[in-house]
């Protein structure tokens, strides 16, 4: 029986296992599907506090996973994929095991969304990518396609220029809802040339079995046109990692956990802390911010019920 289980290992999770750990509570932290979250698919950080030099994203998790096992965090690896949170203890079933806890904190994060396509599965490792810090490297000197309106767009396409020769930014608007120093630093790289409107109709495979072109079409016209390419990467956007919540947790319309007053729930000792709860931030810093609120209500929680 655990005091507290942390669903989640990144920046939310870990703070929350930092400080929970501190506080004698000996949390277990449950891995989950994408261990470190999405920091470990970023490159540099620059707006967490402290590092003015800017950090590593998975320098940063490596830390603070560090820091919360000195403090005696105990972690497993594994996707949790069912809960019972109809009475305390609460039951948490990941893989084979099932754990039980006091109380819980939700900090399992949102992963990245996908266009639809069924070419864009089928050439998934093929070419197709969501995240440009772990397969970038694989497209030295080959033309590639990024996906996306929004920072993390503009981010990799500035990032992917390391390697690849050309980088088209594909946006289905000719607006942007990147913030403008982002913006301004993709147009200002010659290698990056924005193609826009343009949506992806179809990632098509060359006969290697990779991707080989992307068939895009003008929204506006209808018009269609191919480009060659060796690399699509998608991003736009993410979504919460809520579907073992659903019917369990308070959720907005587009699955995201809602907290109350700080970090609670609607279910007395479920506590929610980072990307699963927050579309407006989304910032590692903010992320963190909930883990340490979610852990210290957790902590109020089992002491107001002498556990
Ligand atoms: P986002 O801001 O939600 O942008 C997603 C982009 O993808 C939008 O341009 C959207 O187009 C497009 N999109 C969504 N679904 C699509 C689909 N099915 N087909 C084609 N295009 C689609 O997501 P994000 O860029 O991942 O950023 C998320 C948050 O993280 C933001 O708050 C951002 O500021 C932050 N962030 C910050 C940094 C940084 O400061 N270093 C880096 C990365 C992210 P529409 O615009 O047409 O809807």
């Amino acid at each position: 029986m655990y005091n507290v289980v942390i669903i989640g290992s990144g920046c939310a999770g870990l703070t929350a296992a930092i400080y929970a750990a501190r506080a004698n509570l000996k949390p277990l932290v449950i891995d989950g599907h994408e261990p470190g979250g999405q920091l470990t698919l970023t490159t540099m950080v620059e707006n967490f506090p402290g590092f003015p030099e800017g950090i590593l994203g998975p320098e940063l998790i490596d830390n603070m996973r560090k820091q919360a096992e000195r403090f005696g965090a105990e972690f497993k690896s594994g996707a949790v994929s069912e809960v019972d949170l109809s009475r305390r203890p609460f039951k948490i079933v990941a893989g084979k095991d099932t754990y039980e806890s006091k109380t819980l904190i939700v900090a399992a994060g949102a992963s990245a969304r996908l266009l639809g396509l069924p070419s864009e599965r089928h050439l998934m490792g093929r070419g197709v990518s969501t995240c440009a810090t772990c397969d970038g490297y694989f497209f030295r000197g080959k033309p590639i396609a990024v996906v996306g309106g929004g920072d993390t767009a503009m981010e990799e396409a500035v990032f992917l220029t390391r390697y690849a020769s050309k980088v088209y930014l594909v946006h289905r608007r000719s607006e942007f809802r990147a913030s403008k120093i982002m913006l301004d630093r993709a147009r200002a790289n010659g290698k990056v040339e924005f193609v826009t409107p343009a949506v992806v109709d179809e990632i098509l495979p060359h006969p290697s079995g990779h991707v080989g072109s992307v068939r895009l079409r003008n929204p506006e016209t209808n018009a269609t046109t191919e480009l060659e390419l060796e690399g699509v990467f998608v991003a736009i956007g993410h979504d919460p990692n809520t579907i073992v919540f659903r019917g369990k947790l308070d959720m907005d319309p587009n699955g995201y956990l809602i907290s109350l007053n700080g970090s609670k729930t609607t279910v007395p000792g479920v506590f929610v802390a980072g990307d699963v709860q927050d579309h407006r931030y989304r910032q590692a810093v903010t992320a963190a911010g909930s883990g340490c609120m979610a852990a210290m209500d957790a902590e109020k929680f089992l002491e107001e019920h002498n556990e």
